[in-house]
C-alpha cells in the first residue's frame, strides 16, 4: 500500500499531509478530482441535553469516501486541502451541505460546522455564510461554526470577520477548549456562544483529580460567562453522571452515539413517532 509506516496507525490513515500520491498524483490534486467527483460526505454525531439526552443537534464531520482505500477520516486530508488552500472550496461545500441537511431535521436542531483558519483567513467565510443561509432557508440560529484556537491566531483579522457572523444570529463555538495557550483572551475578545470541553479532559476525569477540577471550573467560567458548554468524548455512564452533577448542559461522543450518515438515522424516533400518530 502507499505507506507502510501508516498501517499501524488505523485502517483509515494513508496518506500523510503532502505526500505524493502513486502515478504522481498529489494529494492536492487527489482532493481536487474528490471534490469534483463528489467523493466527500458529511457524517454526523448527536449533541444531546444531558438532563434528558434530548438530541439538540448534530456535528458534522467530514469523510472522504476514496474509491480504492474507502472511508478516510479528516485528520488524514484536511492538512493538506489547508496547506493547498483548497479548504476554502471544501469547506464552502460543506457549508451548504450541512444547512441543506438541518432543513430536514426536526425544528430547533442545530448543527455544528467546524471552520478550518485558512477559511477564516484566506476565505471570504462571512460570505460563504451568508450564501449556505440563502441557498437552503436554514435559519440562522439553527448554525454554529465551531473555532479551535488556530482559527483566531491572527485576532484582529477575525474578530471583525466572527463579529459579522455572530450579528447574522450564528452561533461561534470554541472548539477543543483547554488545549490552546491563550484561550482566555479569546474569551474575553471574541463573541464566542459555547464552549466545548476538549476530549482529553472527559477521558480522564475518573483518573485525574486536575481534569475533574478544569472541567468543574470551565463549567463554572461558561456559566458566569453565560456561555453554553458541551463536553466532548463522553464515553460512559461515570462520566455522564460525573458531568450531570457539576451542571455540564451539553455533550457528545460514543455513549450517545457515532457520527454516521445521516440516511443511516433518519427518520429519527421521534420523527418515526410523530409519522405514527398522524
Ligand atoms: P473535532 O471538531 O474536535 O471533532 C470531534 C472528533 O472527536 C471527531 O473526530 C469525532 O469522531 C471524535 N469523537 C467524538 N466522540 C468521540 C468519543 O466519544 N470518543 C472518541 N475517541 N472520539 C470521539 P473526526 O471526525 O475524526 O474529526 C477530527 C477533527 O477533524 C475534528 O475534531 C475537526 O477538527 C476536524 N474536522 C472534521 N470535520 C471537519 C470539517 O468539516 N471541516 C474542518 N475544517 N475540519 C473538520
Ligand atoms: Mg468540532
Ligand atoms: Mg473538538
Ligand atoms: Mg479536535
Amino acid at each position: 500500500l502507499y505507506a507502510s509506516k501508516a498501517a499501524g496507525r488505523g485502517q483509515f490513515t494513508f496518506f500523510e499531509p503532502g505526500m505524493d500520491m502513486p502515478g504522481g498524483d498529489t494529494m492536492k490534486a487527489e482532493l481536487l478530482r474528490a471534490l469534483a467527483h463528489k467523493e466527500f460526505e458529511l457524517h454526523y454525531q448527536p449533541i444531546v441535553n444531558l438532563s434528558d439526552v434530548s438530541v439538540l443537534g448534530y456535528e458534522a464531520l467530514l469523510r472522504w469516501r476514496h474509491p480504492e482505500q474507502g472511508l478516510i477520516l479528516p485528520d488524514t486530508f484536511i492538512p493538506t486541502a489547508e496547506d493547498s488552500g483548497l479548504i476554502v472550496e471544501i469547506g464552502q461545500w460543506i457549508l451548504e451541505q450541512a444547512c441543506q441537511d438541518a432543513c430536514g431535521w426536526e425544528d430547533g436542531q442545530k448543527v455544528a460546522v467546524n471552520i478550518s483558519a485558512v477559511q477564516l483567513h484566506r476565505g471570504d467565510i462571512g460570505a460563504s455564510v451568508r450564501q449556505a443561509l440563502a441557498s437552503t432557508g436554514l435559519p440562522p440560529s439553527r448554525l454554529e461554526l465551531e473555532l479551535t484556537e488556530s482559527v483566531l491566531l491572527n485576532r484582529q483579522e477575525a474578530e471583525a470577520t466572527l463579529a459579522d457572523i455572530r450579528n447574522l444570529g450564528v452561533g461561534l463555538a470554541l472548539d477543543d477548549f483547554g488545549t490552546g495557550f491563550s484561550t482566555f483572551t479569546y474569551l474575553a475578545e471574541l463573541p464566542v456562544t459555547r464552549i466545548k470541553l476538549d476530549r482529553h479532559f472527559v477521558s480522564t476525569l475518573e483518573t485525574n483529580e486536575r481534569s475533574r477540577a478544569i472541567l468543574a471550573s470551565t463549567i463554572n467560567l461558561a456559566r458566569n460567562l453565560q456561555l453554553e458548554v458541551t463536553a466532548e468524548g463522553i464515553e460512559n455512564m461515570t462520566q455522564l453522571a460525573w458531568l450531570r452533577g457539576v451542571g455540564c448542559d451539553a455533550g457528545q461522543g460514543y455513549l450517545f452515539g457515532k457520527p454516521q450518515r445521516q440516511d443511516l438515522f433518519f427518520p429519527s424516533p421521534s420523527r418515526l413517532v410523530s409519522a405514527r400518530a398522524q
